[in-house]
């Protein structure tokens, strides 16, 4: 099975630590539903296997009409390709969710949303410049509720500007108080060329502390286990079976398509990805052509990217599954450099995976980096 991604770049404005590709570029919602209509229909031979997920992503694809969304699923589903999906999440700034829009995405088959709440509280909302306060991401929730979407999942970040430990607890007991089958946690990052960084190097706003950090995930991790969560991967907690499937399949090297411009694919072997930039997008597939182009990744490039993204995950690295698609030298040298944590307690392993021992997951970099093969 595999998962299809569309990316949605639009944005009414940037948030200061948004590191995606987005902008304001609305004006051109409907060359850019028609030309990811037109890029699927030129790509779909790259992918043998049926779909099983799809995600509507971005960017806030809650900014597209409800017309227009209906233009891009059904000139996509038009080909037939698609019933066997069972999970189609769309991201939604709480601030777009009304009725009608909960309907309207019902209709058009979206079972699950992805609600960027980020905080309860509205100092630290307004901290990151959100449009939204937390009155109206609870008010979202309850609305998808209304409608009979039960699928929801909430994002969440600590480290925020503005916000204390308590604050942070606050925040997060309210939600798990909500209990959403679902629930993303985040650490704020400092991304060069994102508006916050540049504010932190300016010295206009401070970085959380390690060990400020440190006691936010106790509070994340206990909390959330708690109350039930399952801690799937590192940013991600789920009730029993409500796990993302369209997430968990990028862990596990099953393959996905992603259009629209900055989107990744993935067809089991090769990555490519389409141009960060809308214009170039458009002009691309308006002409007739694909916009991906096939990243140029080295055997070890991949391994590589298999055990950084399978070390985030509660299931860790399969080893069956390395031992099937990657060649033998890079398994050797890889337990070469994992035998000494394993003897060490930072990573679990048996017969079947290996993983980061959950009271390591807070140095999980450290730990990736001495597995990385240079
Ligand atoms: S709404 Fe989301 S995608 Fe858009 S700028 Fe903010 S964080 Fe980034």
């Amino acid at each position: 099975m595999s998962g299809l991604y569309i990316h949605v770049p639009f944005c009414k404005s940037k948030c200061p630590y948004c590191d995606f590709y987005s902008g304001p570029f609305l004006a051109s919602a409907d060359r850019y539903v028609a030309a990811v209509v037109a890029e699927y229909a030129m790509r779909r031979g790259e992918f043998s296997e049926p779909f099983s997920t799809i995600y509507i992503g971005g960017g806030t694809p809650s900014l597209l009409t409800l017309a227009q969304l209906r233009t891009m699923l059904d000139g996509i589903r038009h080909f037939g390709d698609f019933d066997g999906v069972g999970e189609m999440t769309i991201e939604a700034n709480p601030d777009d969710v009304t009725t009608e829009w909960a309907r309207g995405v019902k209709s058009l088959g979206v079972n699950r949303v992805s609600i960027g709440v980020q905080s309860l509280n509205n100092d630290e909302l307004r901290a990151i410049n959100r449009r939204h306060d937390s009155a109206t991401a609870l008010r979202a929730i309850d609305i998808l509720r209304k409608e009979g979407i039960e699928e929801i999942s909430a994002d969440l970040i600590y480290g925020l500007p503005r916000q204390t430990v308590e604050s942070w607890a606050d925040s997060l007991s309210r939600l798990l108080s909500l209990r959403l089958p679902h629930f993303s946690a985040y650490c704020l990052q400092y991304e060069p060329g994102t508006r916050l960084y540049a504010m932190r190097e300016k010295g206009s706003v401070e970085e959380a502390s390690d060990s400020v950090i440190e006691q936010m995930y106790g509070i994340l991790e206990e909390n959330a286990r708690t109350s039930g969560y399952h801690h799937y991967e590192i940013s991600n907690f789920c009730l029993e079976g409500h796990h993302a499937r369209h997430n968990s399949a990028y862990w596990d090297l099953t393959p996905y398509v992603g259009l629209g411009p900055s989107a990744h694919s993935f067809d089991g072997q090769v990555r490519r990805f389409n141009p960060s930039n809308l214009k170039k997008y458009l002009n691309t597939i308006e002409s007739g052509k694909v916009a991906a182009v096939v990243e140029d990744e080295t055997d070890v490039d991949k391994f590589n990217d298999y055990v950084i993204t399978a070390l985030r995950t509660a299931k860790g690295i399969d080893i069956g599954l390395l031992s099937a698609r990657f060649p033998e030298f890079l398994r050797d040298r890889f337990m070469a450099n994992a035998q000494p944590l394993i003897d060490g307690g930072r990573l679990l392993a048996d017969a079947d995976k290996i993983a980061i021992s959950p009271y390591e997951i807070m140095k999980s970099d450290s730990i990736m980096r001495e597995l990385i093969i240079d």
